[in-house]
């Protein structure tokens, strides 16, 4: 056969054509992937079937991840339990992190700026509808706590709504973050500690959390043991942890409390007070953060608190009832300065996969909080483990 040169010429240029066009539209991929992926669907109360649905086209924004793992969160065993949220059959799991295996031609960057590619591991925040209040990576600006988040999505024809399950298809228009520089466990703990980081940023606006504060957290669960470790990793030298549990206070030691008080063995208010405050050597807390959900928890620490000190209350997530407080007592004559806090702001969450390495680099052994592994199959025994109260963190560790 005889060609000549242009003719190869044209051809090379064809098929360079037909691939630069073909790359422009067609979803990049890591190569080939299963047709199906499994989802833990609650179906109904206490239960989860595992179900197997195909993997949808994507479209332009959209992102497919590949789960490798997702925190059991409060909020899961609570809608596990109770339906609260009326989301029946749906996909849980919104504290999961995985690798993108598939992302639509439009998707070039993650919501902080940073570049994806196919590989990269990620974890999603919250999924924005047209509230510019909460969009933005502004400190001024609202907590994400009215958008919606996957893994407490209604159920629809595409089904991979939510972390507990193989494969998760972000759908374009929801906030992702390229994490691919922090291992598997610390990604894990990303969304709860984010929490901590905006209940911080609340405490320090009162402009009464220094370097130097004598600062009492009072719940060592999760959540208080990570406020333990913001607060040690911030620079906070003098933490006094208290709680009820002999083991967890030995925790809170371990994530940098340096005293801790087991309520139980103090009777009556005014005797716990005293010990917080021989816990610091003769003073009050000049601030506190209030970690449980226990009304009767948040009506004593103002005992802890010194006069004109401060108070950040984030234990409440659900509604725990009411409290009695003397307002006289408690607050007006003491003065105290008091903030509520509540999920976190995007610029929270960013700000929190720093804490995390900081975290690693100071010796805080923030992996340990990860007590319980389950697989997939076994997601029912974990949601079980986490009603029971046993052990801090659960997560389910994809193969
Ligand atoms: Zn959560």
């Amino acid at each position: 056969m005889d060609m000549k040169s242009t003719d190869i010429e044209k051809i090379v240029r064809q098929v360079l054509e037909s691939m630069g066009s073909q790359g422009a539209s067609a979803p990049k991929a890591a190569g080939p992937l299963p047709k199906t992926s499994r989802v833990a669907m609650l179906t109904k109360l206490e239960h989860f079937d595992l179900q197997e649905y195909p993997i949808p086209e994507l479209g332009d924004d959209d992102i497919l991840v590949k789960v490798e793992g997702c925190g059991v969160c409060g909020t899961d065993a609570h809608e596990f339990k109770r339906d609260p949220f009326s989301l029946i059959p749906v996909v849980l799991g919104h504290e999961g992190t995985g690798e993108i295996v598939k992302m639509g031609k439009n998707v070039k960057k993650d919501s902080a700026g940073k570049p994806l590619a196919i590989g990269d591991k990620v974890v999603t925040c919250m999924i924005f509808k047209d509230n510019p209040d909460i969009t933005m990576f502004d400190l001024n600006k609202q907590n994400v706590g009215g958008a919606d988040v996957f893994g407490l999505l209604p159920d629809d024809d595409k089904h991979l709504n939510g972390w507990f399950a193989d494969y998760l298809l972000v759908r374009g228009g929801s906030t992702i973050f390229n994490v691919s520089d922090l291992d598997l466990d610390s990604r894990i703990l990303i969304e709860p500690s984010a929490v901590l980081i905006h209940a911080v940023e609340r405490a320090k606006t009162t402009g009464i959390l220094r370097f130097n504060s004598r600062v009492v957290v009072q719940g060592c669960g999760p959540i208080g043991l990570i406020c333990i470790a913001v607060l040690r990793a911030m620079g906070t030298e003098n933490i006094v942890a208290v709680d009820g549990e002999a083991k967890r206070l030995e925790f809170a030691k371990l994530m940098g409390a340096t005293e801790v008080v087991n309520f139980k063995d103090h009777k009556g208010t005014e005797a716990l007070a005293e010990a917080v405050k021989d816990a610091f050597g003769g003073y009050l807390a000049d601030f506190a953060f209030q970690c449980t959900g226990s009304p009767i928890a948040h009506a004593n620490i103002y005992k802890f608190i010194r006069n004109g000190g401060g108070l950040c209350e984030l234990g409440f997530f659900i509604n725990g009832g009411d409290a009695t407080i003397n307002p006289h007592f408690d607050i007006c004559s003491k003065e105290i300065t008091t903030v509520g806090s509540w999920v976190y702001t995007l610029r929270d969450y960013v700000t929190t996969f720093d804490f995390l390495k900081r975290a690693k680099a100071i010796g805080l052994p923030m992996e340990k909080l990860i007590t319980h592994k389950y697989p997939l199959e076994e997601i029912n025994e974990a949601l079980e483990t986490n009603l029971k109260m046993e052990g801090l963190k659960i997560a389910i560790i994809n193969k």
